[in-house]
């Protein structure tokens, strides 16, 4: 029997569920300051993150209703034990077109050639400095070299389309967009630098900090001439540019560009809560729909999955948020989450998340 066509589900604002990012931990190894700014977190509690079996379930029924593009994320998703075997149960799932990481490299060396060989098709890797003192200031982790060999530890195992994410900050690293720009040349990865958001966790954020990506390309022009955009029409998040030898980088400028209007994402967090915005802040528990609160407990596990579906399909047409673009409309921006809110609801924090 051939497996059924998966829907096209499109919200309110005809933007159709296309891409998922998958958070399998919220805890992390290093401390950034744009995401992890305050000393202490509280964290998920363990019984409650979903099994690599609850996980693979999930993103089935998700294939079904139209994903195509998987990302796994977190916290860290390195920290998760065994997460080639999750890769290798995911990989299992031909609707996946791209299965991609998101990682920040610290552990990523040794499990470069496990992940590839389960079936991983790309990683990006986060690196916003390549001095070791101003990474151990930006992170307050002394993890700078492992993150470095993790580029050539991709390489390595066979992994093409790498790619380098910084987040650049006005008085932290925005001195080093050329020095970024020309470690990715010599890397063969593509580098990509990201706006400081205002999203959950970013505590410390203040409009004050933000690098726009005008600013961005004024200085790289200034150092290698007249940068061209890429022309390409996706729903990816980075424009792409070109510089005159032909390099190409991106930039993902949701603080001052958002790209809401073509946003095919959503995310759900490792204790399974379905978040159909990074600004949202309420979302859909399908941890207790997989265990068993559907609305006939003993129905079937086809039945049951039937039904968590619908509720999926329904949330989606229902979707109408832009939470970045509204965040832009704002004149009075700041923080976006009080810390005792993120205390009391772990949910909202980006490491819970996933970026
Ligand atoms: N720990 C992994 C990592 O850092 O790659 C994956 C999770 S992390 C939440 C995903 C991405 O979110 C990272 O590239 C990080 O730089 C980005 N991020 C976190 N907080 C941000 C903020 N306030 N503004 C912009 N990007 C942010
Ligand atoms: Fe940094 Fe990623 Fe950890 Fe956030 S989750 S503190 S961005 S490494
Ligand atoms: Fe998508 Fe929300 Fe981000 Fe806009 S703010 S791009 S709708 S996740």
């Amino acid at each position: 029997m051939s497996p059924k066509l998966p829907v096209l589900l499109r919200d309110r604002l005809g933007r159709l569920l296309e891409s998922l990012r998958l958070s399998v931990t919220d805890r992390c190894n290093l401390r950034c300051l744009y995401c992890m700014p305050e000393e202490d977190y509280v964290w998920l509690p363990r019984q409650e993150l979903l099994s690599f079996e609850e996980l693979v379930r999930l993103v089935d029924i998700f294939t079904g209703q139209g994903v195509t593009h998987l990302r796994l994320t977190g916290g860290e998703p390195l920290l998760r034990q065994n997460l080639d075997r999750l890769v290798g149960m995911l990989a299992q799932n031909s609707r996946i077109a791209d299965l991609a990481l998101t990682t920040n490299g610290v552990l990523f060396a040794d499990k470069a050639e496990p992940l590839k060989r389960a079936g991983l098709g790309r990683v990006t890797i986060s690196l916003d400095t390549l001095r070791p003192e101003r990474f151990r200031q930006m992170t307050r982790r002394d993890e700078h070299q492992r993150v470095l060999s993790a580029f050539d530890a991709a390489r390595r195992a066979g992994f093409t389309g790498t790619k380098l994410d910084a987040v650049i900050m006005r008085g932290e690293n925005d001195d080093e967009l050329t020095d970024l720009i020309e470690f990715g040349r010599s890397n063969g990865v593509e580098v990509r630098f990201i706006e400081y958001m205002d999203v959950l966790g970013a505590t410390k954020w203040s409009m004050s900090k933000v690098v726009a990506r005008d600013e961005m390309l004024q200085r790289l022009e200034e150092r290698y001439g007249k940068i061209r955009p890429v022309a390409e029409t996706s729903s990816a998040p980075a424009s792409r540019f070109l510089l005159p030898d032909g390099t190409v980088f991106g930039i993902i400028a949701s603080t001052t560009s958002p790209f809401c209007r073509t946003c095919d994402r959503s995310r759900i967090t490792a204790d399974g809560m379905w978040y159909r915005c990074l600004y949202a802040t309420n979302g859909t528990d399908l941890r207790k729909l997989l265990r068993g609160g559907t609305a006939n407990a003993s129905a079937s596990r086809e039945a049951a999955d039937a039904e968590i579906a619908n509720v999926i399909a329904e949330g989606w047409r229902g979707r109408e948020d832009r939470g970045a673009e509204e965040r832009a409309g704002r004149n009075d921006r700041g923080a976006l989450i009080a810390i005792e809110e993120l205390r009391r609801d772990p949910h909202l924090e980006m490491h819970t998340r996933g970026g």
